[in-house]
């Protein structure tokens, strides 16, 4: 009986149990789990902050889950290390753990860049868990002021959560725009009016520079009072544990289309790793949900000896705030034609590079943007579909049958 062993408990774990369980229904499966929850949905602890949703209904999979996958989960434990040669694992517990086949999918963890004064500041939060959330929600009041630092989707989605239950949210970010690394200028300025018409307050192309207590001065001479202060500048992948073991890592754990990484019968999936953009060919950091789980589980059947590839990854996202929808995908080459139609309440921009779409931004925009998407992913000449049909509105009559039967395969 083989003995799978998974270091951490998130979106990546969950796809590489299931992964596993598609090609081995008798090994033992093992997950070392640092939060002290199931499975969850991260994106929802702004929900929960909104209380649009409870701790229960953020459950990622159902109660019986781990049961269900003969998986055996150790709460509140942290792996510490990794002995590729020993194939085993070690814990801050003082235990080991000896596997046959190993994931690691630890994610990835708030960075917070050095500040002056950080240090005097008492309240102040990451929001990444669902920790995070129930300390945050417990410091503010209705007449808390709070600093966001980051304008990016963690902090905008954290004064969304927070709008309605404190007096004032400012958000600061030294970028000019909003969700500056998935939106361009245009569609950053209208996200930003939307949600200033909501009443969040931004500083931008400025940070904070110094803190005294519950003041903040900014780059630019400002000083902002607070109350409360979120930290939402960017994230790390968390690749120590592979690293120290001798394992290959960039800004993340390095893994192939099969998700393995250099060290033998170890992989990786999910936030903690780097891989290839085939909307840009490059490699880099696309911290996704979709992207997790889809690796998980390629991990998790290639763990288990099926063959398994996840080689069609694309950066995506699809998040609104206060009602506005906004969904980015791919890339935006230099050089690339662009495809633009806008009003006042929407936008809409297509990027086509050497006969195929490799990127979108729409905001407004709703319906079967699976179809963009999927002409991406399988970088579809767009030759082969009717793309004048196609670029004013996404439909299914402007692509062939086979088209629809075998490539969608229910993207839309
Ligand atoms: C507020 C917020 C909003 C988001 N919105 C979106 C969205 O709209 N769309 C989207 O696609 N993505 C979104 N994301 C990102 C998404 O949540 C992540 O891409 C996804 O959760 C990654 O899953 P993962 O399993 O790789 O990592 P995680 O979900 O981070 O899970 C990793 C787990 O491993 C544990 N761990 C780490 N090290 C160890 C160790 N040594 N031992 C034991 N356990 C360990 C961690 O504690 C953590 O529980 C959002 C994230 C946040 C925080």
């Amino acid at each position: 009986m083989k003995r799978y062993v998974i270091i951490g408990n998130g979106t990546a774990a969950a796809g590489c149990i299931e992964g596993i369980r598609s090609a081995d229904a008798e090994g033992s499966i093992t997950v070392i789990s640092a939060e002290n929850y199931p499975v969850y949905c991260r994106p929802l602890i702004s929900y929960y902050l909104e209380k649009k949703t409870d701790l229960r209904r953020m459950h990622y999979r159902a109660d019986s889950f781990y049961a269900d996958n003969h998986a055996d989960v150790r709460y509140g434990i942290q792996a510490t290390g990794i002995d590729a040669a020993a194939k085993e694992i070690m814990l801050d517990n003082g235990g080991k753990l000896p596997y046959d086949a190993l994931c690691v999918c630890t994610g990835s963890a708030p960075f917070i860049p050095p500040m002056q004064g950080l240090e005097t500041v008492q309240n102040k939060f990451p929001f990444m868990t669902i920790d995070d959330a129930l300390a945050l929600e417990k410091a503010v009041t209705p007449e808390s002021r709070v600093l966001i630092i980051g304008a990016g989707l963690i902090g905008l989605k954290c004064a969304e959560g927070l709008h309605g239950r404190v007096q004032q949210i400012t958000v600061c970010d030294l970028a000019p725009r909003v969700l500056s690394s998935i939106l361009d200028d245009k569609c950053a300025a209208m996200m930003q009016k939307h949600l200033e018409a909501n009443g969040i307050r931004f500083l931008l192309g400025t940070s904070a520079q110094s803190f005294s207590g519950n003041s903040a001065v900014m780059q630019n001479g400002e000083t902002v009072d607070f109350d409360v202060l979120v930290l939402a500048v960017g994230v790390r992948a968390n690749t120590a544990i592979v690293k120290n073991a001798g394992g290959s890592v960039g800004r993340g754990i390095l893994v192939d289309d099969a998700c393995r990484t250099n060290l033998p019968d170890v992989y990786a999936a999910g936030d903690c790793t780097e891989y290839h953009d085939i909307s840009s060919d490059s490699v880099k950091v696309m911290a996704l949900m979709p992207n997790a789980y889809m690796q998980g589980h390629t991990a998790g059947v290639n763990m288990a000896g099926g063959a398994a590839l996840f080689d069609n990854a694309i950066p995506m996202n699809s998040i609104g705030f206060f009602g506005l929808h906004c969904h980015t995908a791919g890339s935006q080459p230099e050089g690339c034609e662009m495809y633009e139609e806008a009003d006042d309440s929407h936008i809409k921009r297509l990027f086509v590079r050497d006969g195929r779409l490799v990127g979108f931004m729409l905001i407004g925009h709703m319906h079967r943007t699976g179809i963009y998407t999927a002409l991406i992913r399988n970088r579809t000449p767009l030759s082969e579909v009717d793309f004048a049909r196609l670029k004013i509105e996404p439909q299914l009559a402007a692509l062939s049958a086979e088209y629809r039967d075998h490539v969608l395969k229910g993207a839309v």
